[in-house]
């Protein structure tokens, strides 16, 4: 243990992983080093509140700090792209390589071919954003833009198509008005934990209420271990069956809320179904069997695909049934799949069914709620290439740029894209290739110099995108 006679002094710093929290550290220093790292047990940072208190990735930071993958000088690509070896090179000689490549595909492809990767890994950083990039891009005539998000791309436009607008989601304080919380793949003890995160409010608006917590998630997460009373495993990517199974239950058993279907909804049964539609063709229709594909979604048949047996689902959906308020939430897992968006308008099924919308203690099925602060940033001015591909397509706008379109890709600011990616700067971002669906795939457009034909990496760390860097740019810790 460190004692007073261990450190010259301690100082203030934050952990930036972007798990949301963003705790405060403090970093014991002796002779220029960190030599340890320890929580925010003061209670300065939130005066009267309570201490936020790091989880272990942040009490970790030093070994971050000090590991032997840490790009501490500038490296540009000795062998193949991604086979990881890399000569050091002088700050004067890499600046010299942007400048000369970015001149040399700005002039031969123009400025959309220029892409600044998604990546969160220093959304909030001061000192060092990817608003350095955008602004020098946008002095330089702009560059492709992305839209959408790695993390919940899908939920985000579903919820659109639900609700009307996006972020629908109570806050997680609201479970002290609840009777029942129910969590489709919603796990804030792994994703958002610490005493500055979400889990801290759940786990005091929790004593407030004892409010009862059902976990559905295919893994027996920490929220699940620690937090709920029940959990229920399902099998990966089929909780839209699992509703469906509920919702039979539901309908058949009397326990929907008619009068917040009749008062506030569109397309639960015949008498709501907008002009046009072909008779039986309402959500009711759907779940008891009377729509098109002639399937009754009863329990036996949601228990095939899920693996949840017939009698769990019946006893959950008369327990939804038969509480007020119940908050249902999802986390972006469910979303995170093909046709994920289905799945995350099928779980606000059980909140909009139950009336459980627009209460106190109940919540719309969305993701809850979270609140920031604005960061102070630079200004980066305007972008005036107006082209943007979803951030998930950029592998295609490499190899396969000519077939998209805004129809079949999504592609906003113009109806086909008329330039390929060839120059990419990727910053504080593993996407290139931790976080990118079919690796290999992504692995071997990557590899080929003649597509993309330049990748600056900006990072501190070696990290498994870095290795597909042409230049590497070690970055500020801030
Ligand atoms: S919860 Fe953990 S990972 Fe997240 S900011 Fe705090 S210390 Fe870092």
């Amino acid at each position: 243990m460190t004692t007073t006679q261990d450190y010259d002094k301690i100082v203030w710093s934050s952990c930036n992983v972007n798990c949301g929290s963003r705790c405060p550290v403090r970093l014991f220093v002796r002779d220029g080093r960190v030599v340890r790292v320890g929580p925010d047990n003061t209670g300065e940072n939130v005066p009267g509140a309570h201490e936020i208190r790091a989880c272990l990735r942040g009490r970790g930071l030093r070994h971050w700090v000090y590991s032997k993958d840490r790009l501490l000088h500038p490296l540009k690509r000795a062998g193949r792209r991604g086979e990881g070896r890399f000569e050091r090179i002088s700050w004067d000689q890499a600046l010299d390589v942007v400048a000369v490549e970015l001149d040399r595909v700005l002039k031969r492809f123009g400025n959309e071919a220029i892409f600044r990767m998604y990546g969160t890994g220093n959304l909030g950083g001061v000192v060092s954003s990817r608003d350095q990039i955008d602004r020098l891009m946008n002095i330089l005539g702009g560059r492709l833009d992305l839209h959408n998000s790695y993390s919940n791309a899908q939920i985000y436009h579903a919820m659109q198509y639900t609700y009307g607008q996006k972020e629908t989601g109570s806050h997680i304080s609201d479970l002290a008005n609840s009777r029942l919380a129910v969590f489709f793949g919603n796990n804030p003890a792994e994703t958002r934990m610490s005493g500055g995160g979400t889990v801290r409010d759940l786990i005091l608006a929790r004593q407030k209420s004892g409010v009862r917590l059902i976990v559905i998630d295919p893994r027996h997460t920490d929220t699940a271990a620690g937090l709920a009373d029940e959990w229920i495993p399902i099998r990966p990517g089929t909780d839209a069956a699992l509703v469906n199974g509920l919702a039979h239950v539901l309908i058949t058993e009397g326990l929907v809320d008619q009068h917040f279907l009749n008062d506030h909804c569109l397309g639960y049964d015949q008498a709501t179904m907008p002009e046009g539609v072909p008779f039986n063709n309402s959500y009711k229709d759907y779940i008891l069997g009377s729509g098109p594909d002639r399937i009754p979604k009863t329990p036996d048949w949601s228990a095939a695909i899920t693996g949840i047996p017939a009698q769990r689902i019946i006893r959950l959906a008369r327990e939804i049934g038969t509480t007020k308020p119940v908050y249902i939430a999802q986390g972006w897992g469910p979303q995170r799949h093909a046709d994920g968006e289905q799945s995350a308008r099928a779980i606000c099924m059980l909140p909009i069914l139950t009336g459980n919308v627009g209460i106190p203690g109940g919540n719309s099925g969305d993701r809850e709620a979270a609140f920031g602060i604005p960061f102070p940033g630079i200004p980066v001015g305007e972008n005036p290439v107006k082209a943007s591909i979803p951030c998930f397509l950029w592998t295609r706008a490499i190899h396969d740029h000519h077939h998209m379109t805004a129809l079949n890709s999504g592609l906003r600011g113009k109806e086909r894209m008329t330039t390929p990616i060839k120059f990419i700067w990727n910053f504080a971002s593993n996407t290139l290739i931790n976080q990118h669906s079919d690796i290999n795939r992504t692995k071997a457009i990557l590899a080929d110099e003649k597509k993309c034909e330049m990748i600056v990496v900006i990072d501190n760390m070696m990290t498994a995108s870095a290795r597909f860097g042409d230049l590497l740019l070690p970055d500020a810790w801030a």
